[in-house]
């Protein structure tokens, strides 16, 4: 295989390119060596070098804790729990959340063989015992998997003493909150309900 069928062959590999769309992509860091394919490498490899999971939230960040986790003005006593590092951005891109995250990691799943112990729920448990946490708000996507991980997870920190909510059913039914737009997400966080069980 030559380095440039090679080349294609990765690029095919990414979420919404197909082959075709990975050989015009090629071409098109060709046409632009320098100014677009070189820098777009090294961002690559220094990524790939320094990012790492926060040992903490989950979230993506050169620095372990992350500089979430780390930000003194964020309030520590309410948790918001996502399904991947891409809900997380989300919510901050809307701004209108100033607490701390949790990724889970994906949700429960009984068809993918996806349990309890496949995602970070014991280490959210954990975390909502020993630190003063006093809300957890839970941002799942609003989809079968995510509900049921809702709830399992409302079950499992209801001895914690800790308000656990969710967001208010702005959020469409079978959304997902990577595709929301800002104002659907922060009014559906504004009017965050209690989780019932
Ligand atoms: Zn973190």
């Amino acid at each position: 295989m030559s380095d440039l069928d090679r080349l294609i062959d990765m690029l095919a590999k990414l979420p919404g390119l197909g082959p075709r769309s990975a050989r015009r992509a090629a071409l098109f860091l060709l046409k632009r060596r320098e100014s677009l394919m070189e820098p777009l490498s090294l961002a690559l490899q220094e990524t790939a070098r320094r990012i790492r999971p926060c040992s903490v939230c989950g979230n993506l960040d050169t620095a372990d804790p992350c500089a979430l986790c780390r930000d003194p003005r964020r309030d520590g006593e309410i948790l918001c729990v996502v399904e991947e590092v891409a809900d997380l951005w989300a919510i901050e891109r809307s701004a209108a959340f100033k607490g701390r995250y949790h990724v889970l990691g994906g949700t429960l799943s009984a068809l993918d063989g996806v349990g309890p112990e496949d995602l970070r729920i014991e280490p959210l448990a954990a975390r909502v015992r020993d630190t003063a946490v006093r809300e957890v708000v839970l941002a799942l996507n609003a989809t079968v998997e995510g509900q049921t991980t809702a709830h399992f997870i409302a079950d499992r920190l209801a001895a914690t003493g800790a308000k656990v909510t969710r967001l208010a059913h702005g959020v469409p039914v079978g959304g997902e909150l990577d595709y929301l737009d800002e104002g659907t997400l922060t009014a559906a966080l504004a009017a965050r309900q209690p989780m019932k069980s």
